[in-house]
């Protein structure tokens, strides 16, 4: 018989380069949810208000255009559209990373995609990573994750990443820009990159992502009501 109980929503936070994207997308295919990557909202947002010549250090500026703009993140196809503009082939450069990480620490981004991080998941069904997800976005997810691993490791995984699409590359940088991101993300006065209380905590160094895929879908499957809710 079918449980009664709402489908969950599934929080996976963590810092960058810790393959939260890859992992989320597999699970949330595995448990048959939808899957919401909220670190593309932020990217495609940051790339469109400097597509629009907004000051991205003026909170005012960033206010308005939080008010004219749409952002939607297609859970069928995994793409992301900013007033139906499709923003899913640009938003995963290193450029695009760091303009990301300075408007997440603008409260009008912040409130502005919370809200439509919340409507999205709302009815629960879903996986959604991020960085907040656990603490402010979801607090009564009803399973969380934070996913982390060595900085060394996030590097390198972040750097074959990188050097896939574009060979000349430096090591260095990568690990330059990642340290970067991490002082930025952690030291942030709204919604800082912390784990929640009662988030379950998987060191990835040294695993495979099936190891972690299989140990996040195997905890939502033994929490009581859901092992038939999900297949
Ligand atoms: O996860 P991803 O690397 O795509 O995120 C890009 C940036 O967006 C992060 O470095 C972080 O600054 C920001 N972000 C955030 N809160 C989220 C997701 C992403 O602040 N929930």
């Amino acid at each position: 018989m079918r449980s009664p109980k709402r489908r969950p929503v599934v929080a996976i936070d963590g810092p960058s380069g810790v393959g939260k994207t890859t992992v989320s997308r597999l699970v949330a295919r595995r448990l048959s949810l939808s899957y919401i990557d909220t670190g593309a909202m932020y990217r495609a947002v940051a790339l469109r208000a400097e597509d629009d010549g907004i000051d991205l250090t003026s909170d005012s500026e960033l206010e308005r255009f939080c008010k004219r703009v749409d952002v939607c993140f297609d859970t069928e196809s995994g793409r992301i559209f900013v007033d139906g503009e499709d923003y899913t082939d640009r938003i995963r450069s290193p450029r695009a990373g760091e303009l990301a990480s300075m408007v997440s620490a603008r409260k009008p981004v912040r409130e502005f995609l919370v809200g439509v991080q919340r409507e999205a998941g709302k009815n629960g069904g879903v996986v959604m990573e991020g960085r907040d997800i656990g603490t402010v976005v979801f607090p009564d997810a009803e399973v969380k994750f934070f996913l982390d691993a060595s900085p060394s490791e996030r590097t390198r995984r972040r750097y074959l990443e990188l050097a896939g699409k574009n060979p000349s590359i430096r090591l260095e940088d990568v690990e330059r820009e990642m340290e970067e991101r991490d002082r930025r993300d952690t030291s942030r006065d709204i919604s800082p990159l912390r784990r929640a209380g009662d988030a379950i905590y998987i060191d990835t160094t040294g695993l495979t992502i099936e190891e972690v895929v299989e140990r996040i879908v195997n905890t939502v499957k033994e929490r009581p009501g859901y092992g038939d809710i999900c297949c």
